[in-house]
């Protein structure tokens, strides 16, 4: 969601007249766009301001800062007491399309001559409004992958889990019109994308503003409909949300990837209600069972908490039971941190050490990697269809690609590739990515309709 926040804005800023550049010390503009999701992510951008200031006092370049995304709307004005005289535009979520116009103002009152105490007097200028009209001008995003297009269906999140801070940083739940997706998702179609992601913080609670008939399953089955769309992926789908009638559409839709990314965050019932999720460990490990039987071929991804407080060693336990149980393909998996204003922050003491934290995220991770070289390792001998999505960062002669399961499969070709769905012999796999080369075409296992 942040990446395609980033994407907007620059399309907002090139249409506006700006060019990016890949240095800071030639810009004019620097924005820093920011997520707060865990209290790393959040001292970054502190360590970013602090890095911005020296580069102004040690070579006069002084660029206009701004600092969008879920930081920025959560920290406001104490942005400007933390690091003075850095930022000149606090930018919230839901007012990024007020991106151009608080820049150019910015710069019309930035004082003449060199930074100083005269510029670390002016407070920045603040936009921090609920905005609920969630249209965005269609043509303005500046899409940086030349394969997969994000669309927003949904922002905002209702749900407060109490460790979330995304309710009050990108506010209430809003639905995108279904006409307004649509169109969308036809011009990235038209501009080249072939893979076409859904974004939103519940993506399985969308209902259409605009068609009372339209839910999850009928937008997916409207952007099955668009021609030119050859994959559909979303993020992501709360596992309190999944209907028969959507498990059995997805099984119809081929367009629709085996995939569902179905964050559990827990595998300890007692910590899910500390947590607000409002499911338990039972009623998680029904729906995968239900899932697995109408989508057998279906890959899980999911993201965990560790040391969420009152976290005892018996919960952690079954967080590491429920991961051996379900065998997901991929897990991001987090050591708990307070976050602002939520209730877990305000009510329930941070009271897993720090070591403690760190031994369980060890544990589990050990163990997810055990069970992803497992799951990819039953890969190898078979051919899959692969979406070439890049270039690899390490050999020039090597591309990537993802599966229907998102799967990452490395194999040997030119960047002309990049975007072509082919059929590759997996021939080796780690716990992150599986190793091929492209099988023969039209011989035994070839993929139908693979092409390139
Ligand atoms: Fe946060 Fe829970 Fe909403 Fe997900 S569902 S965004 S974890 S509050």
């Amino acid at each position: 969601m942040n990446v395609h926040d980033s994407e907007r804005m620059a399309g907002l800023l090139e249409q506006a007249g700006f060019e990016s550049t890949e240095e800071a010390s030639d810009a004019d503009l620097v924005l820093l766009n920011t997520c707060s999701v865990r209290e790393r992510a959040e001292e970054k951008l502190y360590t970013r301001l602090g890095e911005l200031r020296q580069m102004a006092a040690s070579n006069g370049h002084d660029p206009i800062v701004a600092v969008a995304g879920c930081v920025a709307q959560q920290e406001g004005e104490h942005l400007h007491t933390r690091a003075p005289g850095v930022t000149d535009v606090v930018l919230g979520t839901q007012a990024i399309r007020r991106l151009p116009m608080l820049v150019e103002e910015a710069v019309a009152r930035r004082p003449k001559g060199p930074p100083g105490a005269q510029r670390r007097a002016i407070q920045p200028l603040l936009d921090l409004n609920p905005y609920d009209d969630v249209t965005f001008p269609l043509g303005v995003t500046r899409r940086s992958d030349p394969v997969k297009a994000y669309v927003t269906i949904i922002e905002g999140c209702n749900e407060f889990c109490s460790f979330c801070v995304v309710p009050y940083t990108r506010g209430h739940e809003r639905m995108r019109p279904k006409a307004d997706i649509l169109a969308e998702v036809a011009e990235a179609v038209a501009g080249g994308r072939r893979e076409v992601h859904l974004l939103g913080q519940i993506v399985n609670h969308y209902q259409a503003p605009d068609d009372p008939s339209c839910d999850f399953t009928g937008l997916l089955e409207a952007v099955h409909e668009v021609s030119g769309v050859e994959r559909i992926r979303f993020a992501s789908p709360h596992p309190r949300h999944f209907s028969d009638r959507f498990l059995e559409a997805m099984a119809c839709l081929p367009k629709v990837c085996r995939h569902l990314h179905l964050p559990v965050q827990s595998g300890s019932s007692v910590v899910l209600e500390a947590m607000r999720r409002r499911y338990s460990r039972e009623s998680y490990l029904d729906l995968v069972g239900r899932i697995r039987a109408t989508l057998p071929d279906v890959a899980l991804s999911t993201d965990m908490i560790v040391g969420f407080p009152g976290e005892r060693p018996v919960d952690f336990d079954e967080t590491l039971s429920l991961t051996a149980a379900v065998r997901f393909h991929s897990m991001f998996s987090y050591k708990y941190s307070p976050r602002p204003k939520t209730l877990a922050d305000q009510r329930l003491p941070d009271d897993v050490s720090a070591a403690e934290k760190t031994s369980r995220i060890v544990a589990l991770q050990q163990l997810q990697r055990e069970v992803q070289l497992d799951v990819n390792s039953a890969l190898v001998g078979t051919v899959v269809e692969v979406l070439i999505d890049a270039a690899s960062r390490r050999r020039e002669t090597e591309l990537c690609g993802r599966t229907s399961q998102n799967v990452v499969v490395n194999l040997p070709g030119d960047v002309v590739e990049v975007g072509r769905l082919v059929s590759v012999q997996v021939e080796r796999a780690g716990p992150y990515s599986v190793w091929g080369r492209r099988a023969v075409s039209g011989g035994p296992g070839g993929l139908p309709g693979a092409n390139g």
